[in-house]
């Protein structure tokens, strides 16, 4: 007892030494346990379109004299899993880019470059919205270009699919002290109460979204997140059923853009 009241402070020092070890150990458990459910969801995941995919190819195969019209379809929905099937694969390697802690390229660039580059992107995407950038005071933030404009195009990609034509679609940028606040916001089908909180979960997609959209990952605001933050900033949620949603983006700006 007398060693632990300061005594022998090499002893303490090893229980001081056990103590990190045991937390680094459990937070190691945690680490891996987080990748185990990551696995397992991406399986559980991948194997829907595999399945669809596999099915319908079966079948084609099976009914050779099948009508031309089924098996168009048939084709098609070959198709269309095939893409959903890609579009996974890229967004978990997107995520897993992320856990492996790759770095982002810093770099110096203005805010309305990245936006109206993001806003080209989509076009096709908006084109039956009605999608409005406001005005705003430039800045100059330090970040990695094509991340950010990843973020601006899963944002400004959802607010297009949840929201039914002729609906609005507003990006709307708010200076406050040091930080950019970057607004996204539609007047689509909205988000449930009880989803908003898991909506930042990797695949975790709304029940009527998944009606909306088969097509989704549910990996794209989780991708956006990890993005933000390891800007330094963080990505916030506002909605409501059936009137809509405003996805928040909250960025430390690097100095003014200077004026010409
Ligand atoms: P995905 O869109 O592929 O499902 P995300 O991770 O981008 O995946 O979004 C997760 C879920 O959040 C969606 O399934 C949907 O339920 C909800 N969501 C995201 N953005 C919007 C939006 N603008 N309007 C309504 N729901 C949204």
């Amino acid at each position: 007892r007398s060693d632990l009241q300061g005594k022998n402070p090499q002893v303490l020092g090893t229980l001081v030494d056990i103590t990190d070890l045991k937390e680094a150990e459990l937070a190691l458990r945690e680490i891996s346990q987080a990748q185990q459910r990551f696995v397992n969801d991406a399986a559980h995941e991948l194997r829907a379109p595999l399945t669809a995919i596999q099915g319908n190819l079966d079948l084609i195969h099976r009914y050779s004299n099948m009508a031309e019209e089924d098996k168009e379809e048939a084709l098609a929905d070959v198709a269309r899993e095939a893409t959903r099937l890609s579009r996974l694969v890229q967004d978990m390697l997107a995520l897993a880019k992320g856990d492996a802690g790759t770095e982002l390229r810093m770099e110096e660039f203005s805010l309305g470059t990245v936006l109206e580059d993001a806003v080209k992107a989509t076009t096709m995407l908006t084109r039956e919205h009605l999608l409005e950038v406001s005005e705003f005071e430039d800045v100059c933030i330090l970040g990695d270009y094509d991340r950010l404009k990843q973020v601006l195009v899963i944002l400004l990609d959802n607010a297009s699919k949840y929201t039914p034509t002729g609906g609005q679609i507003r990006v709307h940028l708010e200076r406050s002290g040091q930080q950019v606040l970057i607004h996204v916001s539609d007047t689509g089908m909205g988000i449930a109460e009880e989803d908003q909180p898991r909506v930042f979960e990797r695949f975790y997609r709304g029940q009527l979204s998944r009606e909306k959209d088969p097509g989704g990952t549910g990996l794209g605001l989780p991708i956006a997140k990890w993005i933000i933050e390891k800007h330094g900033g963080k990505i916030s949620l506002q909605s409501q059923l059936g009137i809509g949603s405003t996805i928040t983006l909250h960025l430390p700006v690097l100095k003014e853009v200077a004026s010409s």
